[in-house]
């Protein structure tokens, strides 16, 4: 029997989010998410797709990354998809962080381990945890592939004058400060997705990316390959997003702390979890947001100042990739505001008909889950919408390197 099924794991701090793939058709077999890993009221939400069935859920503890990749294994073994089921080719792993070391899906090993943990000092929050889910996943499945897919890998052949910061060289290369840029996976995923739908192949093309969700971001992407992204050493920099403030004069920090008086933990807390939309506005869903502007009256003014900022940035973004770039072939939307927030995508590229930009209003207004064009017919530049999916990008590439390396 041929193994053609992948598990993807996007392990987080007290989560655990899973998808097994069946990589002949691409179909998902079950997907689910562990919550609140280590709390007394720890939840598990499983659905198993291949069998049409109804998603179980359950409640209770879960003490740790252990205890949720079994129950996870017990439940697809319900199913008759467990993790010892000889179908099952590899193991992908999102990492969040692979530095300028991982410029490529990687075969996991002891080795790959410990290069990942030594880029905790730049990624502190997001890869302890993924090495928590691959450490358990390998004492599972020993034998398995199991293969490690970067945020920041697509990032990688940024220029050094788009990853550097303007800053003493010595001491950025010391700390290894630079741009390393997030959302790689679904950067790559989309601009491919994008040229497909162009008709054309992905060298052919140069796309500015915007991937809107709660976290955001933006890429110019030439031939297929990425030379700009909006998020730098850590997913802060750039685009406002739902609770990040996104660009800051640095010294806004400094003024915090000598001024304000507040500590660097409370600045990165301000900055990275009460800033962006819910800072301006009290809101960080794009929905609530429009829906305060749609309804008018007085609780309408911070949620319409909160989206003017947001549109704001997102315009120079645009701007600022069609100059890095030069030649631009399309504009893409995507993640949950950049799919589903039509009044987004219109503010976006409002009035910038002189650079080839527009959204036809019938268009722009159809709700799909297909990746579409919203420009008028002819238009110069194409504005498209294509849903991201992280999951199937990771598994994709999971299994182009296994089987890779079993042709070797
Ligand atoms: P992430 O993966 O970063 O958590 P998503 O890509 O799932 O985020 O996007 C989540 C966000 O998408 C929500 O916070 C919300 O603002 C936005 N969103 C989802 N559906 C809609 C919609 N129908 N209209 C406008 N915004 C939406």
């Amino acid at each position: 029997m041929t193994a053609t099924r992948v598990l993807v794991l996007n392990s987080g701090s007290s989560s655990v989010k899973y998808q097994l793939l069946d990589m002949r058709d691409s179909s998902r077999l079950a997907v689910g998410l562990v919550e609140r890993i280590g709390e007394e009221t720890s939840g598990l939400k499983h659905t198993p797709l291949a069998n049409g069935g109804a998603s179980r859920e359950q409640t209770g503890p879960i003490a740790d990354h252990e205890a949720a990749l079994k129950a996870v294994a017990a439940e697809l073994a319900r199913d008759g998809l467990g993790l010892d089921s000889p179908e099952l080719a590899a193991i992908g792993h999102r990492v969040v962080h692979g530095g300028r070391h991982f410029t490529e899906p990687t075969v996991i090993d002891d080795t790959v381990v410990a290069e990942i943990e030594r880029l905790i000092p730049v990624a502190p929050l997001h890869n302890p945890a993924n090495l928590t889910g691959i450490r358990t996943a390998r004492v599972l499945r020993p034998d398995l592939p199991q293969v490690a897919v970067f945020d920041t890998a697509f990032h990688t052949t940024m220029p050094e004058s788009a990853a550097r910061y303007a800053i003493d060289v010595r001491t950025a290369d010391e700390h290894r400060i630079r741009r390393y840029g997030f959302h790689g996976t679904s950067h790559a995923y989309v601009s491919r997705a994008t040229a497909h739908l162009l008709g054309k192949d992905p060298s052919e093309v140069n796309v500015i990316v915007l991937h809107l969700g709660n976290g955001a971001s933006a890429s110019a992407v030439r031939a297929g390959r990425c030379v700009d992204t909006s998020m730098g050493l850590t997913p802060l920099e750039g685009l406002v997003m739902g609770t990040r403030s996104g660009d800051t004069d640095p010294a806004v920090i400094f003024h915090l702390a000598r001024v304000g008086g507040m500590s660097i933990d409370e600045i990165d807390t301000l900055l990275n979890k009460k800033s962006g939309l819910i800072g301006l506005c009290g809101d960080n869903d794009m929905r609530e947001i429009r829906r305060r502007i749609d309804q008018g009256g007085e609780d309408a003014e911070q949620a319409r100042l909160a989206f003017d900022i947001y549109i704001h940035r997102l315009r120079k973004y645009i701007g600022a990739y069609y100059a890095v770039l030069g030649r631009v072939d399309a504009v893409v939307f995507t993640a949950g505001v950049g799919e589903n927030a039509a009044p987004v995508r219109e503010a976006a590229v409002a009035g910038l008909e002189g650079l080839g930009l527009a959204v036809d209003a019938d268009r722009n207004a159809v709700r799909s889950g297909e990746p579409r064009l919203v420009s008028p017919e002819g238009a110069r530049v194409a504005v498209a919408v294509v849903p991201t999916d992280e999951e199937l990008e990771i598994a994709t590439q999971t299994y182009a390197l296994v089987e890779s390396g079993k042709s070797e």
